[in-house]
């Protein structure tokens, strides 16, 4: 069975690609990545950074997450990410999103031993 650290580098991260002005890198991304398998996932961010700085977030500051537990970390820099949002007309098996690039902060979950991100929460 897939881990949550793998999950979450399946679904959140993309460190090679160059985040450029691709408006056709979401619909790729999402079916390549298999969240557009049963339904079309609302939501998601990839994040162009390398894996290790990504993993780092788990050693900075705690905060409390969406759903009210305690184990999310905010990076204390802003980073390179992509946000896909399904567009508004769109029917599945039809996943069509919308490509927006965005350097913000962000918020992940961690978990496990080694503590890695396994969740992303947000970004701000
Ligand atoms: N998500 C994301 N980026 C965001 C917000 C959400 O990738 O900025 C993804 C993430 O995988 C999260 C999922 O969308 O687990 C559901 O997010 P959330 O719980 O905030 O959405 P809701 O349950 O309110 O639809
Ligand atoms: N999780 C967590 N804190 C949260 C939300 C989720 O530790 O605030 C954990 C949850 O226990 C699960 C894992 O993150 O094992 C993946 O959750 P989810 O599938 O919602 O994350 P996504 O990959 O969609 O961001």
């Amino acid at each position: 069975k897939e881990s949550g650290a793998r999950k979450f580098q399946r679904q959140h991260m993309d460190p090679d690609s160059n985040p450029s002005n691709n408006s056709t890198y979401c619909n790729q991304m999402m079916r390549r990545r298999k969240m557009t398998e049963g339904r079309c996932k609302p939501v998601n961010t990839f994040v162009h950074e390398p894996l290790v700085d990504v993993q780092a977030i788990c050693l900075q500051g705690n905060i409390t997450c969406k759903n009210g537990h305690s184990n999310c970390h905010k990076s204390s820099s802003s980073m390179h990410i992509t946000e896909c949002r399904l567009t508004n007309g769109s029917r599945y098996p039809n996943c069509a999103y919308h490509t927006n690039q965005k350097e913000k902060q962000i918020i992940v979950a961690c978990e496990g031993n080694p503590y890695v991100p396994v969740h992303f929460d947000a970004s701000v």
